[in-house]
């Protein structure tokens, strides 16, 4: 790394959209710096591309405190994607514990990592990008803790850009329909045969398609902020409307 290299931190590094957005930003020539509380695979990542591993668990102040001490003072890139759904009732059968887990790290998470690394943001006239998702835009029968969550994820990410406004630090929401990842998996508690069906039939978004996207928003000229990027497979209308068996 020479002090010309730029830095890029990327929460949830350790499978899906991170680990793609990872991978695609130091191809991109980036420096990664990988956080993630399975720490197995984002120390096998950091060494295949000659980035930096550290543990963090979005959910703990002390979790974030301590990995961002790790954290060089000056960055340029912060990518806050460590989140996820858990669940899938109606409002009736809503379980505290997930929905406290889907703020934790969604919302509180969000805001503890970009909290603590601001400073170092400010001084490497950085870029933050919030993977949000559609769910931050619509709503779906069954999915109200996670449209919530990402909501509000969507509307910290707006009033962060007008309170840096006047500084040379930009912000991006890039929010994905559906994506094939270990998403699913993680929202049915483990359950691969229902996480498998909500792909069935249709070609879904890779992570490597948003990381693509990460990608291309970071690298526009200093002076260009792309502020808000929805991407979605062809099948995909919305949340809950999507065709499948027709070849798409
Ligand atoms: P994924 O494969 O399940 O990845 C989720 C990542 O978040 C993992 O690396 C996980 O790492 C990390 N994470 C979860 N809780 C964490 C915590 N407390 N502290 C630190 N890291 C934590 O799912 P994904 O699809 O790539 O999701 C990435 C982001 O994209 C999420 O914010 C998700 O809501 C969003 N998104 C996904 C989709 C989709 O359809 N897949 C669509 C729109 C938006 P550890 O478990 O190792 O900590």
């Amino acid at each position: 790394m020479t002090s010309e290299t730029k830095i890029a931190v990327v929460t949830g590094a350790s499978s899906g959209i991170g680990a793609a957005t990872a991978r695609q930003l130091a191809t991109a020539g980036y420096s990664v710096i990988l956080g993630a509380r399975r720490t197995d695979r984002i120390e096998a990542l950091a060494a295949e591309l000659g980035g930096a591993a550290h543990v963090l668990d979005v959910a703990d102040t002390a979790s974030v405190e301590a990995f961002c001490a790790t954290v060089p003072d000056a960055i340029h890139v912060l990518v806050n994607n460590a989140g996820g759904a858990i669940g899938l009732e109606p409002l009736a059968q809503a379980r505290d514990d997930d929905w406290l887990q889907m703020y934790q790290t969604n919302v509180m998470g969000l805001m503890r990592v970009t909290r603590a690394l601001l400073p170092k943001l400010h001084a490497g006239k950085g870029h933050i990008v919030n993977i949000t998702s559609i769910a931050g835009r619509e709503t779906y029968p069954n999915g109200a803790g996670y449209c919530a969550v990402k909501h509000a994820a969507r509307a910290v990410t707006e009033t962060l850009r007008l309170e840096l406004n006047g500084t040379p630090v930009r912000v991006t929401d890039i929010a994905p329909g559906m994506v094939e990842t270990e998403f699913s998996e993680v929202r049915f508690f483990g359950d691969k045969e229902r996480a498998a069906k909500v792909y069935d039939g249709l070609t879904p978004l890779t992570a490597d398609d948003v990381a693509d996207v990460v990608v291309f928003a970071v690298t526009r000229p200093w002076h260009v902020n792309l502020d808000e990027i929805v991407l979605k497979p062809v099948a995909q209308a919305r949340a809950t409307v999507a065709v499948r068996g027709v070849g798409l």
